[in-house]
């Protein structure tokens, strides 16, 4: 079953209000706008580049990706120089904080 299927089951539920209630808190906060995906691919192409495709906190050159320097969840956005080539341990290590505050300044 698909993630989206199961979302669907509970919520189908009615004894389940308390995970619909949680599932649509995470969706209101999760409303992201995501760029079109071919946008999105140019985007993050440019930002490797930029970045030599090294991570920027750390230079490992495998398994890098984007991060958004200032968190969406604060209102940072997915222009290029709000992003970051990022391996993935920087990444998920920094998480939705900013820079400052993953380096507990
Ligand atoms: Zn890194």
């Amino acid at each position: 079953m698909t993630v989206r299927g199961f979302i669907d089951l509970l919520l189908n539920d009615p004894l389940r209000n308390d995970v619909a209630e949680i599932v649509s808190n995470v969706r209101r906060h999760n409303h992201t706008p995501r760029p079109s995906g071919q946008y999105w691919e140019k985007t993050k192409r440019d930002v490797f580049l930029r970045d030599n495709g090294k991570c920027v906190y750390c230079g490992e050159e495998n398994g890098v990706e984007v991060d958004h320097v200032i968190p969406f969840s604060l209102g940072g956005n997915n222009e290029s120089d709000n992003l970051a080539t990022s391996c993935l341990r920087c990444n998920r290590q920094k998480g939705s904080k900013t820079i400052d505050e993953w380096l507990g300044k």
